[in-house]
């Protein structure tokens, strides 16, 4: 094509988030010509750190690693990035609806209104779970019942307590960034089952979020893609198969490959032209499959001064302010003090349209309930709306609508489309929708590669 630079490799990988730097990463180790083409400007996707004028660093995405993500944990060790337990000494608070205090210690207290029936339902969800059949997923008995269903609906057939299903609604915004009523039933068991259960996705200590990065989450990343062709700035307009592999162009560039692996979350596939167009099937996967909405808002103080009142920092909030879940992201050296505020679902959309100042009040606010009023008055503080993110356009991850999987799974969520290959977090069988999911989507698709480019001699 005219006025476009003209490159070739064996494979064109399409995003720098870890799912495209772990492909590239094990097709290059296997010998082969990678080029990654990356819309932003930075690698490292979902996950990105920034240092806050007050010097203090902080993970505006992806944060924490658990024990049991093996290939995470085993790049970070290659990689030598350090990693340090999450803060969780001292009680955590949870405040009710109604403005009522528990302190506690573990995920949740151990009696409180609505506490006892919620741990039935997630008990009987867990062993739903347990029932997945991760890799093909439509094997999974009763399959089609458990997906024509919402979360919402799946609740309010187990129980009519108001109390455990404020609670369960919360754990859905917390977990997927939606509403239990937008949610495949048959998605949020897949996701558990993909963790390990539900305790593994939602815990502290030895589950999701044990421990974090001493030198931000995307030191990894930055590392991975030191030793790979990655062109930044350039996002794929166009991806067009050809007679003996595929062209991939950008604004300034066309890349012909004999393969490509495109590693964008499906939600935001719409913006390139295939040539041509997808199939059916992959199509309608990609609209049943929303982004979660999410915001992390950071605010730095001189010092953890709520852990001198024996308090962990962490908290669960059910009122009527936006702020859903707090956590301590202290600097390992606790040299500030800083708390991180999780707004979800429903609760983002309002949030983020409201005005800079009643964004940062509200924030502050729930901080204050946290951690008493001297939170009201941080000396940094930084919002990331994940769906203002032009090429992510939300987070944690997709999720699926009802009939969702029913209708495109099997040959819409990562079958290959000729010598398109799928890989990113939501093709994962093995903790989808978290970095560990993305680095094994990124292997799994690298082999498929290799053995369609060895087979094809
Ligand atoms: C707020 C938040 C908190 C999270 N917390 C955690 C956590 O604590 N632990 C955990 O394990 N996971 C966490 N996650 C999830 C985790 O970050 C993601 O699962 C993971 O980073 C996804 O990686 P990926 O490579 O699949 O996709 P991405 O990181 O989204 O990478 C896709 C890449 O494609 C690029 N791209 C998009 N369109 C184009 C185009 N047209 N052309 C070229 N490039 C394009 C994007 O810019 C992006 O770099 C969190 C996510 C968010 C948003």
């Amino acid at each position: 094509m005219t006025g476009l630079e003209q490159h070739s490799a064996d494979v064109v990988i399409v995003g720098a988030g870890y799912a495209g730097l772990a492909a590239a990463s094990r097709l290059a180790a296997a010998g082969l010509g990678v080029v990654v083409l990356e819309a932003a400007d930075r690698v490292g996707g979902r996950v990105v750190s920034e240092v806050l004028p007050s010097g203090v660093r902080v993970d505006h995405g992806g944060q924490w690693i658990g024990p049991s993500q093996k290939r995470f944990h085993e790049l970070a060790a290659q990689f030598e990035c350090a990693t340090f337990p999450a803060w969780e000494t001292g009680r955590h608070v949870e405040i009710w609806h109604d403005g009522t205090r528990s302190d506690h210690s573990g995920s949740m207290p151990e009696s409180g209104p609505g506490v006892a029936e919620h741990g039935r339902v997630i008990a009987a969800l867990g062993e739903l779970a347990l029932t997945v059949e991760l890799d093909q997923p439509w094997l999974t008995p009763n399959f089609e019942v458990l997906d024509s269903m919402s979360a919402e609906e799946f609740f309010h057939s187990q129980t009519d307590d108001e109390d455990a299903l404020r609670r369960l609604a919360h754990a859905v915004q917390r977990v997927w960034c939606c509403e239990p009523r937008e949610i495949s039933f048959f998605h949020v068991l897949f996701h558990v089952a993909s963790a390990g259960g539900f305790e593994q996705l939602a815990g502290t200590s030895g589950s999701a979020q044990d421990s974090r990065f001493a030198d931000g989450a995307d030191a990894l990343a930055l590392a991975m893609a030191a030793s790979l062709t990655v062109r930044l700035d350039e996002p794929v307009l166009t991806i067009r198969h050809t007679g003996d592999g595929v062209e991939v162009i950008t604004g300034k560039a066309a890349v012909t490959a004999r393969r490509a692996i495109v590693t964008v979350p499906p939600a935001a596939l719409g913006r390139i032209g295939f040539e041509p167009a997808l199939p059916p099937a992959r199509r309608g996967w990609t609209g049943h499959t929303p982004m979660g909405r999410v915001a992390k808002v950071h605010a730095v103080y001189e010092e953890p001064f709520w852990r001198k009142k024996d308090r962990s920092g962490i908290a669960t909030l059910h009122g009527r302010n936006p702020v859903g879940a707090v956590f301590d992201n202290s600097p390992q050296d606790a040299s500030r003090g800083v708390l991180v505020a999780f707004i979800h679902g429903d609760r983002v959309d309002r949030w983020a349209a409201a005005p800079d100042d009643v964004r940062r009040a509200d924030v502050l606010a729930a901080l204050a309930e946290v951690a008493g009023a001297r939170a009201r008055m941080p000396v940094d503080y930084a919002e990331m709306a994940w769906s203002e993110d032009g090429w992510t356009i939300g987070g944690y991850a997709c999720f699926v609508y009802p009939g969702g999987w029913t209708e495109y799974g099997e040959h819409g969520w990562r079958a290959p489309t000729g010598a398109l290959h799928w890989a990113g977090t939501e093709t994962a069988s093995v903790w989808n929708g978290h970095v560990e999911g993305a680095i094994t989507s990124g292997d799994r698709a690298a082999d498929e590669v290799i053995a369609a480019l060895k087979a094809a001699g």
